[in-house]
């Protein structure tokens, strides 16, 4: 089922009845395709789980609607929606079993949609085996792991077959190793039932390796939106770019004069169609080649192995951060004793900004598709 947010806007009141209040979302259009897992990505306090709470219901919109495939749920109490959560503390019942936690949302079925208990059971051995937690129904949430935990909660939020599956940074809880192994986990699982499932996180890395879209989002306001990959060759503005990537993006100022970037006296690019001024430079840790004859100059620091790639750690003055961060094949390196380090670079990982405001400044033969 698609899900059409439509210029969503929620601003919570000030506490004392004076001033503005917090506007958490802001004007936020976009539609989640049928099917698709999309990663809610953005720094915290940015908007994320107010968002989540509007789409299942626990927060109502000052402005905006929406939909579920063509339905208006705006005005649609919360249990009616037909939707999943899973929170990052888990929110199991202590005193409940496994299997009780997750058969509880069944409870509340009335009618006709009312299930028998070998029914219930059926549906909690489904779940179960789907995360793969059958061996622990009669554990008490104590007797397990936090990824154990978790996977009751995804369990006891699949239940119920919802239409659409939430999930508030379901993994900060957890150690590095099990985050890993859970975020696959969670992927398979979404491939498997196809339900769509919007997850939410503040750790790039997470959100670009587990969903089919990205949404980034800044101050309550969607920044940019795409297949992972695209959004990171293709960042809209600086925040976009700095956020998404680790090694991060090397940020520099630099100048255009006549169509040729200087990055303090290098004359680093050749950049099409830009006009004169100052810039704010952005390369990728894999945009910088090792090259002798090569004219951007840093003073070298030191080199680190990292198998098959090197990063070469280096300084440059006009660099916002301490050290340049470059990231070469392994064959590729400065002669031992070397006190300097120069670099050619690749046209496509590097981007220019206005310094105003953060903008991307497109140049050369590159397609900007946002
Ligand atoms: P995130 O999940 O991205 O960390 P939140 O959605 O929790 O961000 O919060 C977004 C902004 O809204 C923050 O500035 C937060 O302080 C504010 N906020 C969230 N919930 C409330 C609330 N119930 N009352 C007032 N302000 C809130
Ligand atoms: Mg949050």
């Amino acid at each position: 089922m698609k899900v059409v947010l439509d210029g969503l806007t929620k601003i919570f009141p000030p506490r004392t009845g004076k001033g503005d209040g917090v506007t958490a979302v802001k004007d936020f259009t976009f539609v989640v395709p049928d099917g698709t897992l999309v990663a809610l990505l953005g720094p915290s306090g940015c908007g994320k789980s107010t968002m989540l709470n509007m789409i299942c219901g626990l927060e109502k919109p000052t402005k905006g609607t929406i939909s579920f495939g063509n339905d208006d749920v705006t005005e649609l109490p919360s249990e009616l929606r037909g939707v999943g959560m899973v929170f990052q503390n888990y929110a199991l019942y202590p005193h409940m079993t496994v299997y009780d936690n997750i058969i509880f949302p069944l409870g509340n079925l009335k009618g006709k949609d009312k299930l028998t208990k070998e029914q219930m059971k059926e549906r909690a051995d489904k779940v179960a085996s789907l995360v793969q937690i059958e061996q622990l129904m009669a554990r008490k949430p104590r007797e397990l792991s936090g990824g154990q935990q978790q996977r009751v909660a995804i369990a006891r939020a699949l239940v119920k077959t919802p239409r659409l599956l939430l999930m508030d940074e379901p993994l900060s809880n957890l150690d590095a190793r099990l985050r890993l192994q859970t975020r696959e986990e969670i992927r398979r699982i979404q491939r498997e039932t196809g339900v769509t499932t919007i997850f939410v996180t503040h750790d790039q890395e997470e959100a670009m390796s587990i969903s089919d879209i990205i949404v980034v989002m800044k101050d309550g306001e969607l920044h940019q939106s795409g297949k992972p990959q695209e959004v990171y060759d293709d960042p809209k503005n600086l925040f976009v770019a700095k956020f998404l990537g680790t090694p991060a993006i090397n940020v520099f100022s630099g100048k255009v004069e006549n169509e040729m970037l200087s990055i303090g006296n290098d004359k680093v690019l050749e950049v099409k169609g830009v006009r004169d001024g100052d810039v704010v430079v952005g390369i990728r840790p894999e945009g910088f080649v090792f090259d002798n004859e090569g004219s951007f100059h840093c003073a070298l620091d030191r080199i680190e192995v990292m198998g098959r790639d090197i990063s070469i750690v280096s300084r440059n003055e006009a660099c916002e951060a301490p050290v340049v961060r470059s990231i070469v094949e392994s064959g590729d390196r400065p002669e031992f004793g070397s006190d300097m380090v120069s670099f050619r670079l690749k046209p496509n990982k590097v981007h220019l900004f206005e310094p105003e405001t953060g903008e991307r400044i497109p140049f050369g033969k590159i397609k900007v598709k946002y």
